[in-house]
């Protein structure tokens, strides 16, 4: 934490979860910065990320059902349900060790997803 960072509005509440409604969370993201990216799981889920420090995010329930799926250098930890299958966030660390939690937008409660400008992100080659 920093001092930039305490003058710096806090970002939107928003809440979500799961499909089967098991996990749920709340966490203060900004929508304005969701990212598409064509890495091979982001593909095969059809992820829409947003990102936020891991101190935004609140885990309110389901932390028993919460599987961790890692793969490639095994660097994001992407959390999803064992109950519904989907995949409400994922954790990772930026590379100066800021936890981060990153958010599957599809999953938050009450956002125009149609509303919203991602950018395309190529995690295929990063
Ligand atoms: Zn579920």
């Amino acid at each position: 934490m920093n001092d930039e960072t305490a003058s710096t509005p806090l970002p939107p509440l928003h809440s979500g979860g799961c499909h089967c409604g098991a996990v749920r969370f709340e966490t203060r993201v900004d929508l304005s910065h969701v990212i598409t990216c064509n890495c091979s799981i982001c593909t095969a889920k059809g992820l829409l990320l947003a990102f936020t420090p891991a101190e935004n995010f609140t885990l309110q329930q389901g932390g028993d059902r919460l599987n961790e799926y890692r793969f490639n250098r095994h660097v994001i930890g992407h959390m999803f349900c064992t109950a519904c299958g989907t995949e409400p966030f994922a954790r990772a660390t930026t590379p100066d060790g800021v936890p981060m939690v990153a958010l599957n937008v599809r999953c938050l409660d009450g956002v125009d997803i149609a509303a919203l400008n991602p950018m395309p992100y190529d995690g295929r080659n990063s």
